[in-house]
């Protein structure tokens, strides 16, 4: 295979996710309780879960779009405390600035550091965390969101679009992602190589075809493997 350039997952690939979303239900559960008490005894944080996980079941033409979800999840339930004016853009940026308030992964920094120097690299993601906020944006050449494209992984559009922008055939692109299906399946039926970050060290599930092209316990191992791919 001849890679020319990259595309990469952020959550849980470059950092573990679920710390800064618990974190954001956390901060914006304190943020009500200060503020808007009825509505945080209403909206406990099991409750709100709940709520986004209805909002997201009703709102597939959303799918792409985590953000919108959670506006409206947010105007629903101030609107069920019977307050109409939700201060949804405060609360907005709570919840982003703990959402982005991400840990990485030891391996994540030096690879970037290096993948940037070996082959374009542009991040592709179904979540709404901000590179720029985050701090990392320099190290990515573009960066492709399913908020921005208008669908999610595993559409073969959106890894599409990201050749596109790359201006690289699909089968010259090796995909990095955590997840089997999102990333490995959907990068797959797309035209695109795969490598799965698999830092579990799982089997790879049959049930989902042919296995990645390649199978890496961490992103250290991608830039070795990437490095005798461009020296060879
Ligand atoms: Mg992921």
């Amino acid at each position: 295979m001849r890679i020319l350039a990259l595309t990469i997952d952020l959550d849980d690939t470059l950092w573990p996710v679920m710390p800064a979303l618990e974190r954001a239900d956390r901060d914006l559960d304190n943020y009500l309780r200060q503020h808007f008490p009825h509505v945080a005894r209403t909206w406990p944080i099991p409750a709100m879960r709940e709520l986004r996980a209805s909002v997201a079941a009703e709102r597939i033409d959303l799918a792409h779009d985590f953000t919108a979800q959670r506006y409206i999840t947010l105007q629903k339930a101030f609107d069920a405390c019977g307050i109409s004016e939700a201060p949804l853009d405060t609360m907005w940026e709570i919840y982003a600035c703990a959402r982005n308030s991400v840990e990485l992964y030891p391996d994540a920094l030096p690879a970037l550091e290096q993948l940037r120097t070996m082959r374009p690299v542009a991040s592709l993601t179904n979540g709404n965390a901000d590179l720029e906020r985050i701090g990392l944006h320099m190290h990515f050449a573009h960066q492709i969101s399913a908020r921005d494209i208008g669908v999610a992984k595993p559409d073969a559009r959106i890894f599409l679009a990201a050749a596109e922008r790359l201006g690289v055939a699909p089968e010259q692109i090796l995909h990095i992602g955590d997840d089997p299906e999102l990333d490995v399946v959907g990068a797959r039926d797309a035209g695109l190589r795969t490598a799965w970050i698999n830092r579990a060290g799982h089997p790879w599930p049959g049930a989902l075809g042919p296995k990645p092209d390649l199978d890496l316990r961490d992103l250290a191992a991608l830039v070795e493997w990437l490095g005798r791919h461009v020296a060879g």
